[in-house]
């Protein structure tokens, strides 16, 4: 799930990655020359953004972390900057946004950012420090955080440290790594430490590796291993049919605050005692790793049901399918429960309301309608659902009832619009 990573509520309950892809836009392209100080948890940045577009760009709005200094904002063709500070109502934080405007219309806009900042407390320890999403350090164009940019990562760290990303690095010497991929802006991941402990499951198809900062391995660690691969091996045949996972990546950093999937398959697990023996870290861990096919609804409007109703319905069919149906009744009784006195689902307005009444509206009630049309359906067409509505990356509302409409018939799209709008 993920967490958006401002949204320091959504992050302290572990579960919540969203997002969102933007069909039809150029691939935008991102350096990111990052220096991390681990021992006074700080780091400094400079950040190059090259974007693309089929109509001509002449303005381009950045937001940030309002605790961020600012150093320099430079461009080929940058005319002015205005910064100013505003409240976002789904993030629920104050963010600086920068608009920036240039000079001549062109479908390509370079700028870089130079600036710096302190780690807030809860993304370092002794040793550690941590630049995932949660820790917002990356500047994102509004509304567009999740959408997926060409990225370079070069990182300078003291020579006693070491530096893991989502996968391994392209270059690495003493004091520097270089990782390249593509991946959501707002999912760009580096971790300092002293070391890692890094435990690897490879079979053939699917090969899982994790890396834990500044500490030996545990069994539970070595459960977590195996756990993830069961599940891997049960969601991609589910749901990853026509995408399914070869790789995925577990960080452990050892922050203790929240758990979140990324969309490049991988995952943050912070609790520093996450052990999988328990059903509803178990449960975590199915979440978490469906994200990888659920996080392209938009995240900051009501279609984030679509990632996070998704993600908690794929978590409890684990459980089913591992053989532990209490927990999976227990579950969906739980979420039952908190959806009877939700409102609606669609055009639910995600900026308004309190944490539990977005969770109840994006989370829960959204599991109990994926139940209740699996009931519907029965298993196979109810997977042919979920297979397709991965492979197509549905990010609306409205394009997942035309995809179940075209899966099944008018009548189930009609009751499934019901339910969402009731
Ligand atoms: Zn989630």
């Amino acid at each position: 799930m993920f967490v958006c990573p401002m949204f320091k509520r959504i992050m302290l309950t572990s579960l919540g990655w969203l997002a969102l892809c933007l069909a039809c836009r150029a691939t935008n392209t991102v350096a990111v020359d990052l220096t991390i100080r681990p021992e006074t948890h700080s780091f400094s940045c400079r950040y190059t953004l090259t974007a693309r577009s089929p109509a001509a760009l002449t303005r381009l709005a950045l937001n940030l972390n309002k605790q961020l200094r600012v150093e320099s904002v430079s461009g080929p063709h940058l005319r002015a900057q205005t910064a100013r500070l505003f409240y976002d109502g789904f993030q629920k934080d104050t963010l600086r946004q920068l608009t920036l405007d240039f000079t001549g219309a062109r479908r390509q806009q370079t700028l870089t950012i130079q600036y710096s900042g302190q780690l807030p407390k809860r993304f370092y320890t002794d040793s550690l420090a941590e630049l995932t999403p949660y820790a917002n350090w990356l500047p994102n164009l509004p509304d567009r955080e999740y959408e997926p940019v060409r990225y370079r990562l070069t990182v300078h760290v003291p020579p006693a440290y070491q530096v893991v990303s989502t996968h391994p690095p392209r270059r690495t010497r003493s004091g520097y790594y270089e990782f390249a991929g593509t991946a959501p802006n707002i999912e760009i991941t580096a971790i300092a430490a002293r070391y890692f402990t890094r435990l690897a499951s490879a079979a053939p198809g699917l090969a899982v590796v994790l890396y834990k900062a500044n500490q030996s391995a545990t069994a539970a660690d070595s459960l977590l291993l195996r756990q993830a691969r069961r599940i891997i091996t049960y969601q991609n045949q589910i749901i990853g049919r026509r995408d399914p996972i070869r790789q995925f990546t577990f960080l452990l950093p050892g922050t203790n605050r929240n758990a979140g999937g990324l969309l490049d398959n991988a995952a943050v697990i912070t609790y520093p005692d996450f052990d999988t023996r328990d059903p509803a870290e178990l449960l975590i861990l199915a979440h978490e790793i469906s994200h990888k096919w659920w996080g392209y609804g938009t995240w900051n409007d009501y279609n984030n049901w679509l990632n996070e109703g998704f993600a908690v319905y794929s978590g409890l069919l684990y459980l089913r399918a591992a053989g532990d149906t209490a927990s999976f009744r227990q579950g969906l009784a739980k979420r039952r429960a908190s959806a009877a006195t939700a409102p609606a689902v669609l055009n639910f307005d995600v900026r308004q309301g309190t944490y539990a009444t977005f969770r109840q509206v994006m989370y829960d009630k959204p599991t109990i309608i994926l139940y209740e049309l699996h009931q519907r359906l029965g298993d196979a067409p109810f997977f042919r659902i979920l297979t397709a509505t991965a492979a197509a990356r549905i990010s609306t509302t409205q394009a997942f009832l035309e995809l179940v409409e075209r899966e099944t018939n008018r009548e189930t799209r009609d009751w499934l619009a019901l339910q969402l709008s009731t």
